[in-house]
């Protein structure tokens, strides 16, 4: 994968309920709106505006760039409702998880159409702290550049990245730690990687900045020697963030320090 070339959005599930529950509302209202006697024309009369107001709720779905941004912070909130009213629907039905990606990647394609025009100038890269093997004692939290990049986890992989391409992040562990440093720091853009629960709170914490989501993936278990795709990473930033002066074009300003050591 180059940094061009962004993983499919696989956000149909989510779409679908998130569409289909009130246009076919809408087109059932309108239908038992046809059929209702002209002598109670009242009841026709409201059965046409319930019918409109299910197309009114549904519109701010198809808000697209520049629209969809400045109108981000209610769309967020409103579909997080969704995704929390449902989910107790889909994790009985086992699927809880595929519902969560499937807000997560429609969240991340309209964010990706907001930004491939006209990219992010001032991105955030939000990081948890379970990134770091558990035994290292880097003390990474204080100070990234702690790291041995011995290559044993993905600090490792993403410190060298930070550093040449000029990136702004935080490594946190503490989710409220991270939402007050976006706050401090007022982004255009996020891109945050952590695990799906935490992602969906972050994305209805700050619903109003624009924030590309990142899965963590946990082969062992939640919240230990956690892992994610750096190639995703990359992808995201090149595809929807200007690229910063890097150290090719500025060598004298971008000095990698490597330290001596072992995790
Ligand atoms: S020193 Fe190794 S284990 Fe520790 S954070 Fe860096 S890459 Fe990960």
């Amino acid at each position: 994968m180059d940094r061009g070339d962004l993983p499919p959005e696989r956000f149909r599930l989510f779409l679908a309920v998130r569409r289909g529950v009130p246009l076919g509302l809408a087109a059932i209202l309108m239908g038992l709106a046809l059929l209702e006697p002209v002598r109670h024309g009242w009841g026709r009369g409201w059965l046409i505006l319930a019918a409109m107001a299910c197309l009114g709720e549904v519109w701010p779905t198809f808000k697209r760039g520049r629209a969809y941004l400045a109108a981000r912070g209610p769309i967020m909130k409103w579909d997080a409702g969704w995704v929390y009213l449902l989910r107790p629907i889909f994790r009985w039905l086992g699927h809880e998880e595929d519902w969560i990606l499937s807000f997560c990647a429609w969240n991340n394609h309209r964010v990706r159409e907001s930004f491939e025009a006209r990219k992010a100038r001032k991105a955030l890269i939000l990081l948890p702290h379970c990134i770091q093997m558990a035994r290292c004692k880097a003390d990474v939290l204080t100070e990234l550049s702690s790291c041995y990049e011995c290559g044993l986890c993905p600090v490792g992989d993403y410190l060298p990245l930070q550093l040449t391409l000029g990136w702004q992040s935080r490594i946190t562990n503490r989710s409220h730690k991270a939402y007050r440093e976006a706050r401090e720091y007022r982004p255009d853009l996020i891109v945050a990687v952590s695990c799906l629960d935490r992602l969906l709170k972050g994305l209805v914490k700050l619903p109003e900045v624009p924030c590309y989501v990142i899965p963590l993936e946990l082969p062992h278990r939640m919240c230990v020697d956690t892992t994610f795709s750096v190639p995703h990473l990359m992808a995201a930033m090149g595809t929807l963030v200007e690229p910063r002066e890097t150290a090719a074009e500025t060598p004298e300003k971008v000095l990698p320090f490597h330290r001596e050591g072992i995790a």
